[in-house]
């Protein structure tokens, strides 16, 4: 008779967490899975898909207007947030059923409840009090947005956790931070129709990206019509009878009516009882986790933003997979953690694999750059501003292709495939010797000289 419970008890059912529970299942383990809130974890319910859900919205503003060149004539379009929102939650609801029942169909036991580590082999559900013996306990809890230092007012900020939950579409929104969630929310707001200030303490938008991108985007946001006010920072917020007013740290006065702060995440490791096992934190509170996912702790593992390495679905889903195959599969498994393909769903987009200029050159010293910015084929007649970007960061002493960084519509679907070739270390001949798509704006990439 075995003394467990169960062989794997998982704390959290976001993305990685699920992974895990599910290929741990098919292994023939027992799989219990325990979720506070509701299941999806922050990508389905509260990120990734809704937020494409409202880029693709957004987006309508710009194809109405362009549509005009092209011979259509449109009667004044007119955006109704109440619709948007019903059809996204529905959307939401019908992908958080999927994952249930893709959880039950391979026999993982769901309990709808916070649960809490009580010794290196027991949990215990809150909800009920019952304690659950586990052989390997998998921590899969994410991580949550915070607000930085509080500031007078601070409460009257909302975080993306509320953004899709806003009653009405505001009309003017002050957005805080120049990061993935910052640009992307500034983006979907502007397309929507609002009055955008995206507000950075930084003296460019998207840190850590190559700064050809950052300075593209920045550029295309202030044609856009955002309002971008860099190396500021906010002060206070106060309610009064126009709005929010928003002192920021030059003296001026920004009046909105919501604002929005996206200045970062932290791991969700309060009140986990990572005490109770001597599970160690970093600074930030990120679970500590080796290349195999597993803490200090030999029985208590960790995946996704908990841990936080690199903070991505993708990621998440790679790290809890590789956890079940490692412990479960008999198949000892890493994830590698050094080229992973992203895209910031900013309008326009950002598709990015490897290295930027910069940290190409520290990294292996003489690179070669290939660059191109372009306005594309269908702007001609749209007359749409929007510009596009592609560079190529060349390795030259081995001719490979470290770096792919792009700024045009549909980015993300490129560096998809560009990041197949870069995975697989093709260098700049291969992409010379492919043959282009003509006419595509993708092209450009194997056509830049
Ligand atoms: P990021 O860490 O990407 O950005 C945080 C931003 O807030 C930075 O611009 C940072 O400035 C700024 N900031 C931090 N602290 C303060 C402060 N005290 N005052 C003012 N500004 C501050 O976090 P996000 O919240 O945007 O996103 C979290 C993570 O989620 C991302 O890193 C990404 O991994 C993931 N994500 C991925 C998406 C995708 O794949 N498309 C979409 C959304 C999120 P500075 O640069 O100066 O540090």
């Amino acid at each position: 008779m075995s003394d467990f419970d169960v062989d794997l008890f998982v704390i959290g059912a976001g993305s990685g967490g699920v992974r895990a529970a599910r290929i741990a299942a098919g292994y023939g383990a027992k799989v219990m899975i325990a979720e506070e809130y509701r299941v999806g974890g922050t990508c389905v319910i509260r990120g990734c898909v809704p937020k494409k859900l409202m880029v693709y919205a957004s987006r309508f503003r710009d194809e109405f207007e362009e549509a005009a060149g092209f011979g259509w004539t449109l009667s004044e379009p007119r955006f109704e947030w109440a619709t948007l929102m019903r059809n996204l939650h529905k959307e939401v609801d019908r992908l958080e059923g999927i994952y249930r029942a893709n959880l039950e169909k391979v026999g993982v036991d769901v309990v709808d409840s916070r649960a809490v580590i009580i010794d290196p082999h027991t949990v215990r559900l809150l909800k009920t009090g019952e304690e659950i013996r586990a052989r390997y306990i998998l921590i899969a809890v994410g991580a949550h947005p915070v607000m930085g230092p509080p500031i007078p007012g601070g409460e009257l900020g909302i975080t993306s956790n509320e953004v899709f939950h806003l009653k009405e579409q505001p009309r003017r929104l002050l957005v805080v931070g120049g990061g993935y969630i910052a640009v992307e929310f500034a983006g979907v707001f502007a397309g929507l129709g609002s009055e955008v200030t995206l507000l950075h303490r930084g003296n460019k938008l998207l840190r850590g990206f190559d700064e050809d991108i950052r300075d593209a985007l920045g550029a295309a946001y202030v044609q856009r019509g955002i309002d971008v006010l860099l190396e500021r920072t906010i002060q206070r917020l106060d309610r009064n009878p126009d709005g929010i007013a928003a002192t920021l740290s030059d003296g001026s006065v920004v009046t909105v009516d919501q604002v929005l702060v996206a200045t970062g995440r932290r791991p969700n490791t309060a009140n986990l009882g990572l005490e109770n096992v001597g599970v160690s934190v970093d600074e930030v509170g990120a679970v500590i986790v080796d290349g195999y996912s597993q803490t200090i702790v030999p029985s208590i593992y960790a995946v996704g933003d908990v841990t936080n390495r690199a903070n991505l679905t993708p990621i998440a889903i790679r790290e809890g997979h590789a956890f079940a195959d490692t412990v479960f599969g008999d198949r000892p498994t890493m994830v590698d953690h050094d080229l992973i393909p992203t895209a910031v769903f900013s309008t326009p987009e950002i598709g990015v694999i490897g290295c930027g200029e910069a940290a190409a050159r520290e990294r292996f010293g003489d690179v070669e750059i290939y660059y191109t910015t372009f306005r594309p084929m269908k702007a001609t007649l749209s007359g749409s501003q929007d510009r596009v970007l592609m560079k190529l960061v060349v390795d030259k002493a081995t001719d490979k292709v470290v770096g792919v960084h792009i700024m045009s519509p549909d980015a993300g679907e490129m560096i998809q495939l560009a990041g197949i070739a870069v995975t697989m270390g093709a260098t700049k001949a291969d992409f010379d010797r492919t043959v282009a798509v003509h006419p595509t704006a993708a092209e450009e990439l194997v056509t830049m000289r």
